[in-house]
Parts: structure tokens; C-alpha cells; sequence
């Protein structure tokens, strides 16, 4: 059996109102698929089908799904535990906003070896322009205490940072402010806004192609230095790397297929992308289908081909088997039928061409 990748948006549920959150049209109070019986089900059913290749990889996000609770959680690790077949690794991540994170969650990641994605937009001004309660309360101070709990439990963490009006232009800041908070990865993603329930409509993108193409490359000078010695890993650049190294990127949008996995909606219902949360694209639901079925469903495996062929510009495009066209979902509407970003991604590589190659060189010989 192939390695199994499962992401379950534990909830709908968030206590934060982002302006940008392209989850915000949903109502609250969805309710939860921890702790129902088809999760427990699932859960069997996931280590029976990688009891071969003996390592799966959970991921967990929502709305916020530390909302759920620290005991929901514990009796998902502990089924976990107890479901596994002898030397299955078990990986487990979390994307979580941060702002519920004490000194007891810190203890359960840590023991649970979990990777936390933060989201974390910046400094205090910059993130709290965007990233509030509900009540409009500024929430900075609540996730810079959160990272302190992970960072004294020694938690392997990962900064989310949303890339919109509020730092767009601030590239070099931003990297400065990441490093210096003891953080080794960072992740960064352009804002946007769609209905997740409706895949088919264009996504109301809060930045330019020409604005994230600008930030990606000031972005890349502060990463690589003024030696070539990248001190954090940051996504997407670690992705290109890769792919410069001949490795697959890593990232679906970098990929040349759609293969990110399952994701499990929090009724239950499951989809080949959290960007298609949709009936057209639904594959079934856990606890009723065998995870075999799901992933051999012709709606899956035409989902994961599809980008294949790439669209006539990225045919062409010098760049293509490092980009290899980015995500779909983004090409939706575009005039050049190539993803939203493309500019974006065009400028990147050809600023950072020769820098990526050297840092290639070096890794290479290295190796000896
Ligand atoms: S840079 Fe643009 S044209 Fe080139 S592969 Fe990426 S999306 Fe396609
Ligand atoms: S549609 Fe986009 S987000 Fe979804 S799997 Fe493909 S590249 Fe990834």
C-alpha cells in the first residue's frame, strides 16, 4: 500500500474572526468529529491499510481545533496508539492560531512529537490588523505567549504568515521578525478569500501577482543572505530547492500531481483538497467507505491527474518542472489559464535562479 496522508478539519468552529479567513462565511457551532464513532472507526481503518508501509502522517486543523479541547485530543493519540500495527510511525500535525495554547497543550505536543503550524502574521501591528476575536480584540499577545509555551516545551513549530495588504510590501521586515522570535520554519501563503463549499467560483485574491512576485524575492534575499547560508527553512523556497535537487517538491502546488492527500471534512464527508469541499468532488464519507475505495474512487484519481496537461503557458514556461503550474484551484478565471500567481512564481525564479543553483552546488558537493 502507497503512504497515506490524512488531514481532518476537526471542527468549523473558531474563536477568532480573520478578515481574510476564507472559512468566515461559515456558520459556527458545527459541531466536531473527534470523539464520534466514525473517527474511531476511521482511525482502525487508516493503520490496518499502512500496517505495510508502517508510517502515516495526521493532520489536524479546522476552524480552530484546540477549541475541541486538550482530552478530545488525548483520545485521539491514545487510539491512535492503540490502533497502530507494531513499528507504524505515527506523525501528527496541528495548524492552529495559537491563541488557546498553555503550558498542558505545549506538554501534549511535545510528548506526541506533533509539528505546529502558528498562525502568525508578523509583528504585533501587522498581525493584529488582520487576525482578531471576534470581539475585534487584537490577538497578538496571545499567540506570542502561545509560541512561548511551545518553545519552552521544545515543540517543533512553524509559523503560518498570510500574505496580504497588511504585509505584502514588508518582505525583509517580516523575515527579521521570524528569525528573531526562535522559530526555524516559516511557511508563508498569499490571502485569499472563496467559499470553500463552492470550487467552481473564482477565489477573491487580496494581493497582485505582481505585489507576492515583489515579496517573494525580497523575501529570498533576506533567506539567503549575504553567504548563502539559509538559517530558516521557509516554504515555498525549500520547495524549489528541492525540485532544483532533482527531489519532489513536497508541496502540492509544486507538484505535478494533486496528491495531498485525504481531507476529512468535519461532518465526516471526504474530499481529495481542502480547496474542494464540494459535492462534485466528495469521495465519500469515513466510517462508511473503506479507505481502499476512497482512494481508488475515479473521482480521486482523476482529481489527483488534472494537471496534467499543464495549461498552454506552462507548456512553455522555463520554469515549469520546478512550479509545475501551482494549484488549479488558482487558474480558475485567469485569461492565461496558468495559476493566478504565475507572475509571481515567473519573477521569483528568475530573480533566484542562480542562487538556487548554487545553494544545489553546495549541497551536492557536500555529499562528497
Ligand atoms: S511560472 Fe506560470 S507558466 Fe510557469 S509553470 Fe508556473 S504557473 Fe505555469
Ligand atoms: S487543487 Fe491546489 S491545493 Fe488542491 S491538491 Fe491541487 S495544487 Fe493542492
Amino acid at each position: 500500500m502507497p503512504e497515506l496522508s490524512v488531514m481532518i478539519k476537526a471542527t468549523a468552529t473558531c474563536n477568532l474572526s480573520c478578515r481574510y479567513c476564507y472559512e468566515s462565511n461559515r456558520p459556527d457551532g458545527r459541531g466536531s468529529i473527534l470523539d464520534t464513532p466514525r473517527l474511531t472507526k476511521f482511525i482502525a481503518q487508516v493503520m490496518d491499510y499502512v500496517a505495510d508501509v508502517g508510517a502515516v502522517s495526521f493532520g489536524w486543523q479546522g476552524g480552530e481545533p484546540l477549541t475541541q479541547g486538550l482530552d478530545a485530543f488525548r483520545r485521539v493519540v491514545s487510539r491512535q496508539a492503540a490502533c497502530a500495527h507494531r513499528g507504524t510511525v505515527i506523525s501528527n500535525d496541528i495548524q492552529t492560531n495559537g491563541t488557546l495554547i498553555d503550558d498542558d497543550w505545549a506538554a501534549l505536543f511535545a510528548e506526541y512529537a506533533f509539528l505546529v503550524g502558528l498562525s502568525l502574521d508578523g509583528p504585533e501591528e501587522i498581525h493584529d490588523s488582520m487576525r482578531t476575536a471576534r470581539s475585534g480584540a487584537p490577538t497578538f499577545a496571545l499567540v506570542r505567549a502561545g509560541l512561548e509555551h511551545l518553545l519552552a516545551a521544545g515543540v517543533d513549530t512553524n509559523a503560518l504568515c498570510v500574505v496580504g495588504p497588511h504585509n505584502v510590501e514588508r518582505a525583509g521586515e517580516l523575515y527579521e521578525f521570524f528569525a528573531s522570535t526562535g522559530l526555524e520554519h516559516l511557511q508563508v501563503m498569499p490571502a485569499m478569500k472563496f467559499p470553500a463549499k463552492r470550487p467552481e467560483a473564482p477565489a477573491d485574491f487580496w494581493i497582485t501577482p505582481e505585489q507576492y512576485g515583489r515579496f517573494l524575492c525580497e523575501l529570498f534575499d533576506a533567506w539567503y543572505g549575504l553567504s548563502g547560508e539559509p538559517k530558516m527553512s521557509v516554504q515555498p523556497f525549500d520547495a524549489f530547492l528541492q525540485s532544483y535537487l532533482g527531489a519532489p517538491a513536497g508541496l502540492c502546488l509544486f507538484s505535478h500531481r494533486c496528491d495531498g492527500g485525504l481531507v476529512v471534512a468535519e461532518d465526516g464527508f471526504v474530499y481529495p483538497c481542502d480547496f474542494h469541499q464540494a459535492a462534485p468532488f466528495r469521495l465519500g464519507r469515513i466510517g462508511t467507505d473503506s479507505i481502499a475505495a476512497l482512494v481508488s474512487s475515479a473521482r480521486y484519481v482523476d482529481f489527483v491527474g488534472q494537471k496534467s496537461p499543464p495549461a498552454n503557458r506552462c507548456k512553455e514556461c522555463p520554469w515549469f518542472q520546478h512550479c509545475r503550474g501551482g494549484c488549479p484551484r488558482f487558474s480558475r478565471g485567469t485569461a492565461h489559464g496558468a495559476d493566478f500567481f504565475c507572475q509571481a512564481y515567473r519573477s521569483l525564479f528568475e530573480h533566484a535562479d542562480r542562487r538556487l543553483r548554487l545553494l544545489r552546488y553546495r549541497f551536492q558537493s557536500s555529499l562528497g
